[in-house]
């Protein structure tokens, strides 16, 4: 199926509340061109470089997020047109992006990352961290990062009952913050193989590559 007919089909089965990134990293200008052609404009990438590439070259309306893990002293090359920034996990990077937002007078929408998987390699915060984060001076003098909610992900494995487990385990996070952070709307959470069950858990935005654009050939 092309990627048009597979963006359809996926569509017309996500409920209405439910956003989905498109996933479109590796992938060429051309793919992401075909899936903008449908109407679509949210994409995702895992690289900064990359994205901001991509950035330069694809139309401006694109909203870009960031999915992938990032390092502090990459924020500068995004600050000026991300769109969200999915995988905080420390106040230190937080911190940067507000540097970086106030320096293009933006204010960018964030998600903190935390950790539900069993694999150690996973990033992300677990509750406690989370806590001690909104509990500090700093976190509260931030005026240019708007925490918009949580994104987590499930361990890779072929064991459903655990991955609801993990999501269940993330949406119980958001719901017992909503007290401390009221502005947040927004659980990502759920991938091409997965996505299904985080929707029926509570998610409310989905990042999908793969089930869109094909198999990544890189690994
Ligand atoms: C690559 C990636 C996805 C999409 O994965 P697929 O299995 O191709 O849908 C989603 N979220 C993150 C954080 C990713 O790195």
């Amino acid at each position: 199926m092309s990627i048009t007919e597979n963006l359809n089909q996926i569509k017309a089965t996500l409920p209405s509340h439910v956003i989905l990134v498109a996933v479109s990293k590796t992938k060429p200008n051309e793919d992401i061109l075909e899936a903008y052609g449908t109407g679509h404009r949210v994409f995702g990438e895992n690289k900064i470089q990359d994205m901001t590439q991509k950035w330069e070259q694809l139309p401006k309306d694109i909203e870009w997020h960031m999915i992938g893990h990032v390092q502090r002293n990459k924020v500068k090359y995004m600050a000026e047109y991300v769109s969200m920034i999915h995988g905080v996990d420390s106040l230190r990077l937080l911190s940067e992006i507000n540097k970086q937002a106030k320096k293009h007078n933006r204010t960018i929408s964030c998600l903190f990352q935390m950790h539900i998987a069993q694999e150690e390699t996973k990033f992300g915060l677990d509750i406690e961290e989370l806590k001690e984060i909104i509990a500090s001076d700093t976190f509260k003098s931030l005026e240019n990062v708007k925490i918009e909610g949580l994104m987590g992900m499930a361990t890779f494995t072929e064991d459903k009952a655990q991955i609801r487990q993990e999501f269940v385990l993330l949406k119980s996070m958001y719901d017992s913050l909503k007290t401390d952070l009221p502005e947040m709307d927004i659980l990502s959470m759920g991938m091409s193989g997965d996505y299904d069950i985080a929707i029926e858990e509570g998610s409310n935005m989905v990042r999908i590559g793969s089930s869109i654009f094909g198999a990544r050939n890189y690994h």
